[in-house]
């Protein structure tokens, strides 16, 4: 082949996929000017790291979520909400563009987001949307297409749970107090001054449940007493998996660290042991509190520990979506306002024994995903189709009669929160993640995923497959890649891992060319 620089490269491919695009039958022509009037108002509530089974609409065993129930409750629930790539700042850039990280840019945390493409916030705002993005942001580029931004700016674009520093619209300032209360003032302050003759669209994105998971003092004792149960996987030995299950960093057992479990440091240590003492556990160095404390024990204590505080944060969420709600309640707004609720991507909560994501495996795998939109969708519904992130831009375009960008991979599950799915809507899904090496060695792997099955190719840095009967093994402990009942279901997978590469422009040659870069 020629040979390109990576942009020309991503121009090329992204031409290419955007044909692919408009020849498939995917809706680009949205706008129906007699829509424009009845325009809904948008909130996109977003946490950082909610797994689904920490929500108690998704039936979670270990908590209870009354004001996200109460979304679920009143708007539709989905039960196979995927994202793309399971890791913060891509799934967020992917949700902007509506396109796959291989094309919008943003393969891994470490990459900066090129605010010049386009983003459904860009059009809505072109369209007479009043627009802002209010909290976690984590792109490391400045906001494109809001009216207003306040975004956390500290660590990195991380944030910091107590006392955070903002950006608002380019002025640095501190506010005093705790995260997600602050991002919630901060969106009602926004709400309020909004004019009724115009819609708004609010992303409302918390940092929170991210790690270091700290709970404000509210919940603070929350939990304290009771033991939280274990999930029926935490003992996972990867006996039939590749080697990247068993070579991650980031196992309860041994990559949780000191701050991670709140455990202060002896108070007689000098600067540098300090340091070194911070850090224990970041590569699975043996640590444990007490000299008495080893093995399972051990293992058990650190959950505890961990689970607890993420709870705690989730339960301080749930509570300011709440105050939120009541908001729209008490300003007549609920009716005119989509609100919807998801998390960038899953989180193992001890499952495989792990804490984290990137995996292709189902808990980082799943967003929760909760829409309440009353003039639209049924109280209470639930649905079971594969939506992706990837969706939620030519979505909201469409509830806006925007007409999205022809080159949006996404599209558009209007239908489907109208209780109708269509018949050639979509029954796999490609997964592609890129951040090896990094934090938490979860080495670099692509897959699909069906109805029923998963394949998952790891590659790069191993060449090894895993396939996954999702019917027969939910909880993917059984990998059947060289069980020969397999083959022709094994054929089928990888032909429509091809055919999903091809549609969405991926490549190993894109991969290099990233990969090199
Ligand atoms: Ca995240």
């Amino acid at each position: 082949m020629v040979n390109l620089n990576r942009r020309e490269f991503l121009n090329l491919v992204a031409g290419g996929a955007a044909a692919m695009i408009s020849s498939s039958g995917c809706d680009t022509e949205l706008v129906r000017s007699g829509d424009i009037a009845k325009r809904p108002n948008i909130i996109f509530i977003m946490a950082d790291d909610h797994a689904a089974q920490a929500m108690s609409c998704y039936g979670s065993k270990i908590n209870r979520t009354p004001n996200l129930d109460r979304l679920a409750k009143q708007g539709m629930l989905f039960e196979n909400c995927f994202c793309t790539n399971s890791i913060c700042a891509p799934s967020r850039a992917v949700i902007l563009t509506g396109k796959y990280s291989h094309i919008n840019g943003v393969i891994n945390n470490k990459l900066t987001f090129d605010g010049t493409q386009q983003t459904f916030p860009k059009l809505l705002q072109k369209a007479g949307y009043q627009t802002a993005v209010i909290g976690k942001w984590h792109l490391r580029s400045e906001p494109t297409g809001f009216d207003h931004y306040d975004i956390l700016i500290g660590s990195w674009g991380q944030g910091e749970y107590f006392d955070p520093l903002f950006s608002i619209n380019g002025q640095e300032r501190r506010t005093t107090g705790y995260v997600t209360d602050i991002i919630t003032d901060k969106c009602l302050e926004w709400l309020k001054k909004q004019k009724s003759d115009k819609p708004f669209c609010l992303m409302y994105q918390h940092k929170a449940p991210h790690r270091a998971w700290e709970p404000d003092e509210r919940h603070a004792k929350m939990y304290d007493g009771i033991d939280i149960p274990e999930p029926t996987t935490f003992n996972d030995d990867y006996e039939t998996r590749s080697d990247a299950a068993r070579q991650q960093e980031m196992t309860i057992e041994h990559h949780l660290t000191p701050s991670d479990l709140k455990v202060k440091p002896p108070e007689e240590l000098p600067g540098e042991e300090r340091r070194d003492w911070d850090k224990k556990g970041i590569h699975g160095e043996y640590w444990s509190p007490s000299v008495n404390l080893w093995g399972q024990p051990l293992k058990k204590w650190k959950y505890q520990q961990y689970i607890k505080d993420y709870l705690r944060c989730i339960a301080s969420i749930d509570d300011n979506v709440g105050r939120l709600l009541d908001y729209l309640d008490q300003a007549g707004l609920t009716e005119s306002t989509i609100v919807i609720y998801t998390s960038d991507q899953g989180f193992y909560l001890g499952e495989h024994g792990w804490f984290d994501k990137r995996f292709m495996y189902e808990e980082s795998l799943r967003m929760p995903l909760l829409v309440r939109y009353p003039r639209e969708i049924k109280a209470g519904s639930v649905n079971g189709d594969i939506v992706l992130n990837l969706d939620f831009a030519p979505t909201l375009l469409d509830f806006a009669s925007v007409a999205n960008s022809a080159d949006m991979q996404g599209r558009s599950f209007r239908k489907l929160l109208q209780g109708s799915t269509p018949e050639n809507w979509r029954t796999s899904m490609y997964y592609h993640y890129y951040e090896y090496p990094g934090w938490h060695a979860v080495k670099r792997h692509y897959g699909v995923r069906t109805n029923r099955y998963k394949l998952i190719h790891f590659y790069y840095d191993i060449d090894a497959w895993e396939l996954y009967d999702l019917h027969k093994d939910p909880n993917e402990l059984n990998n059947v890649y060289d069980n020969p009942a397999y083959k022709s279901v094994l054929r089928q997978l990888k032909d429509e891992l091809n055919r999903l590469r091809r549609q969405y422009g991926d490549s190993d040659e894109l991969t290099r060319a990233f990969l090199e870069d």
